[in-house]
């Protein structure tokens, strides 16, 4: 098959949700559709478990799972369909911001009785910066939930995107009839553990005609003419464009567990989703149909086995065809490496694979080549933009219990922080390290590590810092004043950035207002 053939064929998205809302759920049940799995329960959760923080081989074990399932294929319907993984616990944050730059679209799910929760708009914020289509599931519609209306608004209002319904509720909770199908014109009768054979769905040509009032009783099917009513009043018709230009998400409305809207929610996808985009580079932008390969790591996995360094790089691929034990340009390194060994993830085997796509992710094993954000490619040298870090919330600095071992220490950490774990800030003087992390886990992994894997010991101090912010500016003279001024709250990141670590929102905007020329980003996508 050429190319072309197979670019187009790829949907390449993330399930995102906030812990509990269904992500696992509605994942399996995607799986089960597509034949990737036989029986429900064979997705295992992979969030790591709240009594899990003070057992850190629990965890290890957890995050065990969470590569098996890293990347889950399937065929349907003449499309692959490659499922990203994101963790949910909100300290692994970090890890899905980067596994949002590696698909094309997004699936968000909600739970309709809790709404709009913190992590939901962290995570549609990574999304709007990169402009990346969403759809939006509203789960748990056989539990008494919000008012739909009001989940609409609720979501236009905390996430900053514009919704429009293509499948509208009949009732909830003990009152749940069914979806109207708003892009279809059909009703889908509600039922637990739906089959992958819809037989309950019903056409109706004209949603005024009795047969509706025989379907779901007269006062709900008044109640339904009336809402579809003021949704054609209330929002643009639905145009793909501004689906995928990240502007407008549809709505559906469903109940994962009852495996019931999925299948109408999966036949949309594929009919809206994109084919694997594009991404921009340093030097220009690449498309999938660019005939040289191109890919980057966006993800790195460490072994769980102490006495093995070895890790798995994730590479998605951006354009051109990538083979087995073929050399690639690690452009970074200026080197060229081939790969025996490349892996492709199916639900929970991994095979080893000898081409693969743009759109797709491959796992390469690395014996410490790679960091985070690094391009493989062939021909011409760029590297590719925008795996973004964001400000750390916790900031702890690392001290060294055992000065025998800094080499030790020293390797550790820079190894640590290409995987992504943490992020690391040199201050000044003294080559102090700040550890900035989004949860407190982090750090407990950190020194696990580092005694476990290097043999050096550890300690963290709490530090007071509320955000680390990128600066930018035009006016060197503003900077230098600045850099006077608060000489102590500067650090330095993994790629010499000027960092400032504001103590408080209120001393952050005392910066921004008394020097005004300088631009405090807090995150690092700004370049
Ligand atoms: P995740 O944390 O987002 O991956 O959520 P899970 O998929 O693990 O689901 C969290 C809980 O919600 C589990 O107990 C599920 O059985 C339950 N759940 C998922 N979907 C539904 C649904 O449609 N209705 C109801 N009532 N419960 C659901």
């Amino acid at each position: 098959m050429s190319n072309d053939v197979e670019i187009e064929k790829r949907r390449t998205f993330g399930i995102i949700s906030h812990p509990d809302a269904g992500k696992t759920t509605l994942t399996e049940k995607l799986l089960l559709f597509g034949g990737a799995i036989q029986s429900a329960g064979a997705v295992k959760n992979n969030k790591i478990k709240k009594t899990a923080t003070s057992d850190f081989m629990e965890i290890e074990k957890q995050r065990g799972i969470s590569v098996a399932t890293s990347v889950m294929a399937f065929q349907y319907s003449g499309k692959q369909i490659n499922i990203l993984d994101t963790p949910g616990h909100k300290d692994f944050a970090e890890d899905t911001y980067r596994t949002l730059t590696a698909v094309d679209s997004v699936i968000l799910v909600i739970d309709c009785a809790n709404g709009v929760e913190e992590q939901t708009k962290r995570l549609m914020e990574v999304c709007r910066m990169r402009k990346t289509p969403v759809i939006i599931f509203i789960n748990k519609m056989d539990r008494e939930g919000k008012d739909p209306f009001e989940l609409l608004d609720e979501l236009e209002s905390s996430l900053d995107i514009k919704v429009r319904p293509l499948a509208w509720p009949i009732g909830m909770g003990d009152r749940f009839k069914g979806v109207y199908n708003i892009y279809d014109k059909n009703i889908n009768l509600f039922a637990a553990n739906k089959t992958k054979i819809a037989t309950d769905i019903v056409s109706l040509s004209d949603i005024n005609s009795s047969e509706l009032d025989e379907l779901v009783g007269e006062k709900p099917a008044a109640e339904l003419r009336e809402e579809l009513e003021m949704i054609e009043g209330v929002y643009d018709a639905f145009d793909r464009d501004t689906y995928l230009s990240g502007d407008v998400a549809p709505v559906f409305f469903g109940s994962a567990v009852n495996n019931f809207g999925v299948k109408e929610l999966l036949d949309t996808f594929v009919r809206i989703s994109p084919s694997p985009r594009g991404r921009d580079t340093d030097t220009k932008r690449v498309e999938p149909s660019d005939k040289k390969f191109s890919g980057f790591v966006f993800k790195i996995h460490a072994n769980l086995d102490p006495k093995h360094r070895d890790r798995i790089a994730f590479l998605r691929i951006v354009s051109g065809k990538f083979e087995r034990n073929t050399f690639y340009n690690h452009v970074r390194l200026d080197k060229k490496f081939k790969f025996p060994n490349p892996t492709s993830f199916m639900a929970q085997d991994k095979s080893v694979i000898d081409e693969a796509f743009p759109g797709d992710v491959i796992g390469l094993y690395d014996t410490g080549n790679f960091k985070i954000g690094d391009t493989l490619n062939e021909g011409e040298s760029f590297m590719f933009k925008g795996i973004p870090s964001f400000s750390p919330e916790l900031f702890q600095e690392l001290e060294n219990l055992d000065p025998m071992k800094s080499k030790q220490l020293e390797k550790g950490v820079s190894q640590l922080m290409d995987e992504g774990v943490a992020q690391l800030f040199i201050q000044q003087p003294g080559n102090r390290k700040i550890i900035g992390t989004v949860g407190q886990l982090q750090f407990e992994v950190i020194a696990y590590r580092l005694e476990h894997e290097y043999g050096a010991k550890c300690r963290f101090v709490p530090k007071n810092y509320h955000k680390a912010c990128w600066i930018t500016t035009d006016n060197e003279d503003q900077l230098k004043d600045f850099m006077r001024a608060k000489s102590q709250y500067l650090a330095k990141d993994k790629d010499d950035n000027l960092v400032f670590l504001a103590e408080t929102a209120f001393l952050l905007q005392m910066a921004e207002k008394d020097y005004p020329d300088l631009t405090f980003h807090t995150t690092s996508e700004f370049k």
